[in-house]
């Protein structure tokens, strides 16, 4: 006989790692709601008041809003997917793991993709996207992270924005990490494409991927010489569900909806610019609490992620251990760096409702007592 399963027993923790980020009660509340079906009248309402909220967040009026089903990696896919055909030349930004996957989705959608370079923690040089743009004829679209989870960089976007339109590219931004707790202007930045993801500074579960899309890419995706490789994340398919004619492409996760639709109306209820605040002011909190315990950031002053602080871990110090011991004992999960950081840095995230001072203090306490306990 084997052993009884028992019932799923998870332990509080508090999650301030690179995502998923703190889910208000709300949030959760809202997912156990009981199902209707994905065409009733009532989820479609619900679905017009995601679409709107979620214009509201991007800060835009593009009619193409919604949440793809998966995680901001569908997002990615979907992005790239459905602007991208094969042969065309593609330039992406790659500072970061973000960036390495964006240069991989697009070569596995058929694209040609022009890698621009910078060093992990530093932000792209924009001569350097100029001349990349320069170097092909016809660039399809420019693509970056604007918030580089791996290095805890912040690119700035208006100008590649411009650069890229100047090519008579389009410009596409992975806003997975900024959305919610940094300014992210799709209209007055002409961001042709942005998407996004549910766990960071939305505060909702993982599961779903905003995305939206300007006249500009949708006469591009209507314009298509072949059709989206990939079925399942074909907009010209899934924008006649959302859109008026609601014809069925796949069902869409419910509960999911319900949790995102929470989700919105509390960033819109603290308003965006008080939220963006609130992670800039604890993030400085944070900062200078490290930095009386010697940890310093690593992304240059004027290019740190408020919602994902990305610190060298000082000399000498046993960054598994750190990590652990605040796992196990404190209860805190935080972030290790990756690739050819893997070992340097600590990754901290203060993401929606983790960015409180509450957070930060209990951080701070148990980061002095984990250095001071292990070597
Ligand atoms: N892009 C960025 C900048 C991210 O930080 C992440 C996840 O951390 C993704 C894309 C992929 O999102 P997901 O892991 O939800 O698929």
């Amino acid at each position: 006989m084997s052993e009884p399963i028992h019932p799923l027993f998870v332990p509080q923790r508090l999650l301030l790692g690179p995502g998923p980020s703190q889910v208000h009660p709300r949030v959760l509340q809202a997912m156990s709601t009981p199902l209707v079906g994905h065409l009733d009248p009532v989820f479609l309402h619900i679905m017009d008041e995601v679409s709107g909220m979620l214009r509201q967040v991007f800060r835009t009026g593009n009619r193409l809003t919604l949440p793809i089903s998966g995680t901001g990696s569908a997002g990615m896919e979907a992005a790239i997917a459905n602007m991208v055909e094969p042969g065309d030349p593609v330039i992406v930004g790659v500072n970061g793991v973000f960036g390495q996957r964006l240069a991989e989705t697009v070569r596995r959608c058929g694209g040609e993709a022009v890698e621009v370079s910078a060093e992990w923690g530093q932000p792209l040089n924009p001569s350097e996207v100029r001349q990349a743009l320069s170097s092909v004829t016809r660039p399809k679209a420019l693509v970056v992270v604007h918030a580089e989870t791996s290095t805890g960089v912040l690119q700035p976007l208006e100008e590649l924005s411009q650069m890229a339109h100047s090519w008579g590219a389009l410009f596409i931004a992975d806003t997975v990490t900024s959305l919610g707790g940094t300014p992210v202007e799709v209209d007055r930045w002409e961001i042709d494409v942005a998407y996004s993801g549910t766990q960071k500074c939305l505060s909702c579960p993982p599961g779903l991927a905003p995305i939206t899309l300007s006249d500009r890419a949708v006469e591009a995706l209507h314009a298509r010489r072949a059709k989206v490789q990939s079925w399942y994340l074909d907009l010209s398919m899934i924008e006649r569900y959302w859109g008026e004619e609601r014809v069925y492409h796949h069902t869409a996760p419910i509960s999911m909806c319900y949790a995102i639709h929470e989700a919105l109306r509390l960033v819109l209820e603290e308003g965006l610019e008080a939220r963006w605040a609130r992670h800039r002011a604890m993030s400085d909190l944070l900062l200078g609490g490290l930095e009386s315990l010697g940890v310093l950031p690593l992304p240059d002053e004027g290019y740190r992620l408020p919602m994902l602080n990305a610190v060298r871990v000082p000399e000498g110090v046993n960054e598994a251990a750190v990590r652990s011991t605040l796992l196990n004992e404190f209860g805190i999960e935080i972030g290790a760096g990756l690739g050819p950081l893997k070992g340097k840095v600590w990754r901290i995230g203060l993401m929606g409702e983790s960015a409180t001072r509450a957070s930060v203090v209990r951080l701070l306490d148990g980061l002095m007592q984990a250095m001071a306990g292990v070597d």
